[in-house]
């Protein structure tokens, strides 16, 4: 996870407030909490000076990109499909007793995580705990997961 001094190091640093913010430093801040998009900062994308900091820029906010809107991240190279995850989530054990103890997987209707084609796929992070102003940081699906295919962007 990249730090917002990493991200400001490789903005224009003008603090031109075109994309809002009134410095470079509080852009930065917000591409972490994604209340920026790195796109917000014109003259990095039309100035060709700063092609070389704007191709470093993407690849350091790549695990931003990949996050759904809870921060959580599926490896899916290191998934095995084990459903380990499905089955510890304590969201689809109380809103689907029946699907998860008869083993057959989540039975409602938009489960947040699903085993499809041998991977899992997140399909509705609305429902999960870490979800809203309300969340709580929940990692039980990350703490049974035998290959570390999850993690977070913040603990
Ligand atoms: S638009 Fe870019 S250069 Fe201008 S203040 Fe925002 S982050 Fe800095
Ligand atoms: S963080 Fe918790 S609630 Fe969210 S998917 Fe993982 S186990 Fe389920
Ligand atoms: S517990 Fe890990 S390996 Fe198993 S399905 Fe979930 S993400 Fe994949």
């Amino acid at each position: 996870m990249p730090t917002p001094m990493e991200i400001f190091k490789l903005l224009p640093k003008t603090n031109c407030k075109i994309c809002g913010e009134q410095t470079c430093m509080s852009f930065a801040f917000k591409v972490i909490t994604r209340e920026r998009k790195l796109e917000d900062c014109k003259p990095l994308f039309d100035e060709e000076k700063y092609k070389k900091q704007l191709e470093e820029l993407i690849n350091l906010l790549e695990p931003l990109e990949k996050a759904t809107e809870t921060g959580l991240i599926v490896e899916e190279d290191l998934c095995t499909g084990c459903a380990n995850c499905v089955v510890v989530c304590p969201v689809h054990a109380s809103e689907d007793p029946y699907g998860m103890g008869s083993g057959k997987g989540p039975t409602i209707e938009n489960p947040i995580l699903l085993i499809e084609n041998g991977v899992v796929k997140v399909i509705n992070m609305l429902l999960c705990r870490r979800y809203g102003k309300e969340r709580i940081l929940c990692v039980a699906c990350r703490e049974n997961c035998p290959t570390d295919a999850i993690r977070f962007l913040e603990e």
